[in-house]
């Protein structure tokens, strides 16, 4: 066997290049999706084989599976099960993150531009899900999303969908941990104009958060950072609106600085005034992300 000559099994740390190669082979990717079908259940060596591929020649399959063992699969009483780390791996694909293309044509959202009153539009394309104002250019939002949210055909709540994903993922950037790694994360208040991003320059200051582990990186208004803060839910709660379950684009205290000041930059301290009904959440804001709230 080749590959089997260090002694060494994969789950020893595998470098990330050899978990690519472990992958790019048609039989183990045929052994990896099989036991995706079941995650919980363990499947005895020939049950496996005839899954993926009766005609296959036993030692042949023997060493794809044994390959796979250890990093991507367990080996047990029960027989063979995915590991977490296979797991994962299969519901990318499941997914089509990595081997699919879907595209939505743009529509319209719903939501007359803050700035120019165009209607904005939603569009999905190369996996990346954008709300953007056709006439100013203005990125109200821009995240990456696998084909399966669209590729369903059902698109009637994909934007309840896109919404609550974005909203998730910008809950986990404000709270300082990486939704993709789990890592902890460097945050900052950066000024607008230093942004790229059509229309950053329209913002006093966003919170940018990055992750030194995986690389990801995101960018965000104080408003949208502050979103799940209690004294906001409960400030929109008491004037009967669910404030988490609002599409975060039409919440334009969020969504733009109109109703932010900035206090100070070294350190950074915003003000926000947040409406609803004929009151308003005064918030302030530092770059630690520390809210202040008053009602008024
Ligand atoms: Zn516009
Ligand atoms: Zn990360």
């Amino acid at each position: 066997m080749p590959d089997d000559d260090s002694g060494q099994s994969a789950a020893d740390g595998a470098d990330p290049e050899d978990a690519f190669a472990l992958v790019g082979n048609e039989t183990r990717a045929a052994i990896l999706r099989a036991l995706g079908e079941t995650p919980h259940e363990g499947v005895s060596f020939s049950d496996l084989r005839e899954r993926v591929d009766p005609d296959i020649d036993s030692g042949q399959f023997n060493y794809h599976l044994s390959q796979l063992t250890g990093q991507f699969v367990d080996d047990d009483d029960e027989g063979y099960t995915l590991r977490a780390e296979g797991l994962a791996l299969y519901r990318l694909i499941r997914a089509g993150t990595v081997n699919r293309r879907a595209s939505v044509e743009p529509f319209e959202v719903g939501l007359d531009c803050y700035f120019c009153d165009a209607p904005v539009e939603g569009e999905y394309e190369d996996g990346t899900f954008e709300l953007r104002c056709p006439d100013c250019e203005h990125m109200y939002s821009h995240a990456q999303f696998p084909p399966s949210t669209v590729e369903t055909g059902d698109t009637s709540d994909l934007l309840d969908r896109v919404d609550q994903y974005n909203r998730h993922k910008m809950l986990a950037y404000a709270r300082d941990v990486c939704p993709i790694c789990v890592s902890p994360l460097d945050t900052e208040f950066v000024p607008g104009e230093d942004v790229w991003s059509e229309g950053s320059e329209r913002f006093d200051v966003f919170v940018s958060t990055d992750c030194e582990h995986c690389g990801a990186s995101h960018y965000m208004s104080v408003g949208l950072a502050v979103l799940y803060h209690p004294a906001v839910v409960a400030f929109f709660h008491d004037h009967g609106v669910d404030v988490t379950s609002v599409p975060h684009w039409e919440l334009e205290w969020a969504m733009t600085d109109e109703y932010l000041t900035v206090r100070s930059t070294d350190p950074w301290e915003v003000a926000l005034s947040v409406p609803a009904g004929d009151e308003t959440l005064e918030l302030v804001v530092d770059e630690e992300l520390t809210v202040g709230a008053r009602r008024s």
